[in-house]
């Protein structure tokens, strides 16, 4: 037999794809990379009203930035009626489902009576052994069993029981013939072979239901695992109270999305400590052994942090695409390249974000810095114009622009103008970043390049000789 594990993430395209969305779809689709797997996309865009392809696009987008890759679909449920109806067609001519006539208002009087006599409002099975035919108008009610007990062998809660008499015939088809919600998911999951389905633990009341319809249709039960729900600080469940709940709003605030990935999936599973994971350790470790029975908290922080940890850790050419919307954005215009990745060398270790990098970046690209008033003033002073000039014209001497030279040229201006570190390395900084804060010193001045570090220097003495001439 094939063993082969096929996941499937079914989002209902009404919205954006959300945190709680993402984190289901990155558990299936790390389960069926993790286990040699099959993952599949599928839209369950049954719901004709709320359904836009607005939200398909969106869906798609952030699948996309994350980093989810499908093997099969997207599959739409609204191209699959025929499918549906057949099987509803064939629980009907086998008696395990049978069309009811009765109008919503006689169920509702039913359901106010069953209340009234302490039991949970459901439908008395009118209909149920009358064996109608279609007619304008009927729905088609499953045949629930009226004793025993359904179980949901979860692989990550364990079993849950279910009485059969909390059940009632629920309605597979709408009189319009439209599959109703949980019929279609399970005619989904069987004909596209899923036999692993990871979602959230709001779904367990479905489960039940679905499994009756396995029965029936005397399919083979896949696996289930429902994970809890993710909440805010406040243990409420997470809303829009809490954060921006679309992933892509998160691209917008220049996060990475493999920190994204690695923070969802740290929201219910877990690893010993470890907070950390490349995208390649998430696909080798993960498994459902240690996806928590809590809920995973949503912390911002926490989410900051690991941003900036896998800022720091990537390579800066693999950050370049990231980073480039943001430099557009900023008006500065670009290219992948050399200088690009060695700007960014010098931001990777003091950026939390991409918005931060891209501010930090912004030196680099100007025709000249636009100096701090303030710093200016502080460390442009009159008295420095010759140990700048003296460096500007080491640097436009050297043969070799590299930093073992620079610290050469550094050193020897010090020590001819009787100047510490500091006293010369901030006014350079000023110079030619026009802030007091930067890059390393000497990283810096070699990701800027020769060119403009000479010009900026002269630039910075022919300032002080004004001010000394306005002074
Ligand atoms: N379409 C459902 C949702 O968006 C998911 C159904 C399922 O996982 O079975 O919540």
């Amino acid at each position: 037999m094939d063993n082969t594990i096929i996941t499937r993430f079914p989002p209902s395209p009404t919205g954006s794809l959300h945190l709680g969305g993402a984190r289901t779809a990155i558990f299936n689709w790390l389960y069926a990379r993790h286990m040699n797997g099959r993952f599949v996309l599928r839209i369950e865009d049954t719901d004709l009203q709320r359904s836009t392809q607005e939200s398909v696009d969106a869906i798609f987008e952030a699948m996309e930035w994350l980093g989810i890759d499908w093997d099969e679909g997207p599959y739409f449920q609204s191209k699959r009626f025929d499918i549906y109806k057949e099987h509803i067609d064939r629980l009907v001519a086998d008696g395990s489902a049978y069309y009811c006539t009765c109008t919503p208002e006689q169920v509702d009087r039913m359901r106010e009576e069953a209340k009234k006599s302490g039991g949970k409002p459901k439908y008395d099975g009118s209909c149920r052994e009358k064996n109608l035919q279609w007619e304008a108008g009927a729905v088609v009610r499953f045949k629930a069993p009226l004793t025993g007990s359904t179980v949901i062998e979860d692989k990550i809660r364990g079993n849950i029981a279910f009485a059969n008499t909390e059940l009632d015939d629920f309605i597979i088809a709408r009189s319009d013939g439209s599959p109703m919600y949980n019929l279609a998911v399970v005619v989904d999951d069987i004909t596209m072979n899923i036999n692993f389905i990871i979602r959230g633990d709001d779904h367990i009341s479905n489960t039940p239901k679905q499994i009756l319809l396995y029965q029936a249709l005397g399919e083979k039960i896949p696996d289930f695992g429902h994970v809890p729900m993710v909440l805010g600080h406040d243990k409420s469940r997470l809303s829009k109270r809490h954060g921006a709940m679309a992933v892509t709003a998160y691209r917008d605030m220049g996060y990475h999305p493999d920190a994204m990935v690695n923070f969802l999936v740290r929201l219910g599973w877990s690893h010993g400590d470890q907070e950390f994971f490349t995208r390649n350790e998430l696909i080798e470790k993960f498994n459902l052994d240690h996806i928590g029975r809590s809920a995973g908290v949503f912390n911002p922080e926490k989410l900051l942090a690991l941003n900036a940890e896998h800022i720091r850790n990537a390579s800066s050419e693999s950050l370049v695409p990231h980073l480039m919307p943001f430099l557009e954005a900023k008006g500065i215009k670009t290219e992948p390249g050399e200088f690009l990745n060695g700007v960014i060398e010098t931001l990777k270790p003091r950026s939390k974000t991409f918005i931060e990098m891209a501010d930090g970046a912004v030196f680099y690209f100007q025709e000249k810095p636009v100096y701090d008033e303030k710093a200016a003033a502080k460390f442009l002073k009159p008295d420095l114009t010759g140990p700048i000039k003296q460096l500007a014209d080491g640097i436009a001497g050297l043969a070799v622009f590299d930093e073992k030279n620079l610290e050469d040229i550094f050193k020897q201006v010090m020590a001819d103008a009787g100047l510490g570190f500091g006293k010369v390395a901030q006014p350079v900084r000023v110079a030619l970043t026009g802030k007091t804060v930067s890059p390393g010193i000497f990283e810096m001045i070699l990701a800027l390049g020769k060119e403009k570090v000479i010009s900026r220097l002269y630039d910075a003495v022919q300032w002080m000789e004004k001010a000394l001439g306005t002074e």
